[in-house]
C-alpha cells in the first residue's frame, strides 16, 4: 500500500471514461455530481482505491443487466472528516439472504463471477482507514465509501 494525498475527484477523471464504455455497452447511463465546491484530499493509495470504484461501478452496471442510471456522488461529510463515494444504481437490489454474504470472498451470484470484487474493496478500505456500507431496496443499491480526510 503507498499512501500518497490523493483528490478523489482526480482519480475520477481518470475512470469515468472506463465506466461510460462499460455503460454504453449495457445502454446505463452515468451520472456524476460533486457536491462540494472544493473537496479535501485523502491519504490512500490511488491505484487501490480506483479498484475500489471501478468494482462498485461494475457491479452497479451488472445488476441493471440493460439500462439504468448508474450515479456517482462525492461529498465531504457535514464534520469534513470524512470523504463519501457513493454509487447507486437503479437495479433489482440485494435480497436479504444475499446481503449478510455478499463481501465474503467467492460469494456471487453471476454465472461468470468471480466473487471477488467486494472483498478485496473492503480489504482495501480497510488498509487505509476507510469502510463501505450498502443500503437495498427492490428498486435500488446504493455503496457508500467512507475516506478519512487528510488532516494537515
Ligand atoms: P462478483 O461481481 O464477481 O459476483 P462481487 O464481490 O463484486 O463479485 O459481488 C458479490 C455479489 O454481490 C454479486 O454476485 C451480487 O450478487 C451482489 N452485488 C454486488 N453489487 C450489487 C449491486 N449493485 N446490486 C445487486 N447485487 C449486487
Ligand atoms: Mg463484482
Amino acid at each position: 500500500v503507498r499512501m500518497c494525498p490523493v483528490q478523489v475527484d482526480e482519480i475520477w477523471k481518470e475512470l469515468l471514461p472506463i465506466i461510460e464504455n462499460e455503460a454504453i455497452l449495457h445502454n446505463t447511463e452515468v451520472r456524476f455530481q460533486v457536491e462540494n465546491p472544493s473537496l479535501p484530499r485523502v491519504k490512500a493509495d490511488k491505484e487501490l482505491l480506483k479498484q475500489v470504484f471501478l468494482n462498485l461501478c461494475k457491479n452497479g452496471i451488472e445488476a441493471m443487466g440493460d439500462g439504468g442510471i448508474l450515479t456517482i456522488r462525492l461529498f465531504a461529510m457535514t464534520d469534513r472528516k470524512e470523504l463519501a463515494i457513493e454509487v447507486w444504481d437503479t437495479g433489482p437490489g440485494i435480497p436479504p439472504h444475499a446481503a449478510e454474504k455478499i463481501f465474503d470472498p467467492f460469494f456471487t451470484t453471476k454465472e461468470h463471477g468471480t466473487g471477488l470484487g467486494l472483498s478485496v474493496c473492503k480489504r482495501i478500505l480497510q488498509d487505509i482507514g476507510g469502510r463501505v456500507e450498502f443500503s437495498s431496496l427492490e428498486d435500488g443499491t446504493a455503496f457508500t465509501v467512507h475516506i478519512p480526510v487528510m488532516e494537515d
